[in-house]
């Protein structure tokens, strides 16, 4: 669909791409932005209407890619579809790059400046409360960022955020003796998730050394020996583990692992792993695992939910147990982002309709240029001392979308792509379809929309096939 914006630049709602198509060329219609399509109605007025529909946002958040999803809020239709793509690993690779060459100067004991805090720890900042570190904090931006320039162009009243990973309120009296998870239900769904997340992503009978990465809900005690379905004799492994340890309790398993012998030393390994693991989960139930990612992403979550309050005042807030239940047990989608989000919160019982004609636009952070005046080589030594403090050359910026038209030579044709420039005035553009075109002249650019921080780009991944 395409956004549709009246004469004063306020939210009417969507059209379909044809109809855009039709009053553009009737003259009746002008192009707001490329990215996502917007289009300014020049004889419409948003306040001659009193019956204007209203739309709720969904988002998913994830740590590589983000989910959202537009739906009306009268007609229970799909109408756009997003995902961003997230660059904290780059973030960290970054910062890490510039941390150790920081660290090879002090310790060949040629600073260039003065360490900032004057704590034990030079290389560390001290850390405050609530306080995310950069590549945690640029998801939440991304998200909220994005959420705040939809609602320019789209009348967004309501939204839906995965604030959890799974609800407590339906996990809080875990040590009820008998409480029932059934595989298949809400609160199994939600049992999977709290599983995941108690358990931190790990096989609690190898800790991965088997290689396996599907992970299973494991009965502790098997239910065929009349184990429950409870929390309490609930853990996580791996399928072989579970496979292997088959109709055994655990301390049975433990005895038939030191009573048998292994002729490969690869076996012998993990039957070792198993056997310490065992050993640790009967004696005071050590839960194996890193937490580190699971405590940054809570924190993440509730700092997004924080922003979002302040931007509608009030938000669904639901769990990512709800969010894979709907969507496999209600909505019967297969798994991809913008659906996921699509998912989250409450579910009309008969579904949604699909508007978007499979599109998706996906945002890709691809961050706005470097801060660094110095460029430094691989071994930390500063090689340019002062890069040209300008972004922008010939009215071009890197990052910006252009429209070139190439007359001749190898690249003749017409492109429309994200440029890259050169101080020299010849640019690169990375075209839609990943092509690169290289060394093109400024005189034959058009630009369609300035910079932001974002590639753009429209993908094909229909909903309910
Ligand atoms: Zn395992």
């Amino acid at each position: 669909m395409v956004i549709t914006l009246d004469k004063h630049k306020k939210p009417l709602g969507f059209t379909t791409e044809k109809r855009a198509r039709k009053l553009m060329e009737a003259k009746r219609a002008v192009i707001c932005r490329y990215f996502p399509t917007v289009i300014i109605l020049m004889d419409r007025d948003a306040r001659d209407y009193d019956d204007l529909p209203t739309y709720r946002i969904k988002i998913d958040p994830g740590s590589v890619h983000t989910g959202i999803a537009i739906v009306c809020n009268e007609t229970n239709r799909v109408m756009y579809s997003i995902r961003i793509e997230h660059r904290a690993e780059e973030i960290t690779k970054l910062l890490q790059a510039r941390n150790s060459s920081r660290r090879n100067r002090r310790n060949r004991e040629t600073p260039y400046r003065r360490s900032k805090w004057k704590n034990g720890n030079r290389n560390k900042r001290p850390s405050k409360e609530g306080c995310l570190p950069p590549s945690i904090k640029s998801i939440g931006d991304n998200i909220v960022n994005t959420v705040k320039k939809l609602r320019r162009f789209i009348n967004i009243t309501e939204c839906s955020f995965e604030a959890v990973r799974f609800d407590s309120r339906l996990m809080d009296d875990p040590d009820i003796e008998g409480k029932q998870y059934q595989q298949g239900t809400l609160s199994g769904y939600e049992l999977r998730e709290y599983l995941l997340e108690h358990f931190r992503h790990t096989c609690q009978y190898c800790g991965g050394a088997s290689g396996d990465n599907v992970l299973e809900w494991e009965h502790m005690i098997p239910k065929s020996r009349g184990g429950t379905d409870s929390v309490r004799n609930a853990s996580l492994s791996c399928s072989s583990c579970n496979r292997e340890k088959g109709a055994m309790t655990p301390g049975e398993w433990l005895g038939h692992l030191r009573n048998t012998g292994f002729s490969a030393s690869k076996d012998k390994q993990l039957a070792e792993t198993r056997i310490r693991h065992l050993e640790g989960i009967l004696l005071n139930s050590t839960v194996y695992g890193s937490s580190r990612y699971s405590a940054w992403t809570n924190s993440l979550r509730k700092s997004i939910e924080k922003d979002l309050f302040d931007i509608f005042g009030e938000v669904e807030c639901s769990s990512g147990g709800r969010t894979k239940y709907n969507r496999e047990k209600i909505l019967k989608l297969p798994k991809d982002h913008h659906i996921d989000a699509l998912a989250v919160g409450s579910v009309p019982e008969e579904g949604y309709t699909d508007c978007t004609n499979g599109y998706v636009l996906h945002m890709t952070a691809m961050g706005r240029g470097t801060r660094l005046r110095g460029l430094i080589n691989d071994c930390g030594m500063i090689h340019v001392k002062w890069t040209d403090r300008r972004k922008r050359f010939n009215g071009l910026q890197t990052g910006d979308i252009v429209r070139v038209r190439i007359p001749n030579g190898k690249y003749t044709g017409t492109y429309t792509g994200r440029v890259m420039i050169r101080k020299s005035g010849s640019h690169d553009i990375r075209t839609l379809d990943g092509e690169l075109v290289t060394g093109t002249k400024r005189s034959v650019y058009s630009v369609l929309q300035h910079a932001d921080g974002y590639g753009y780009n429209y993908y094909i991944g229909k909903i309910g096939v």
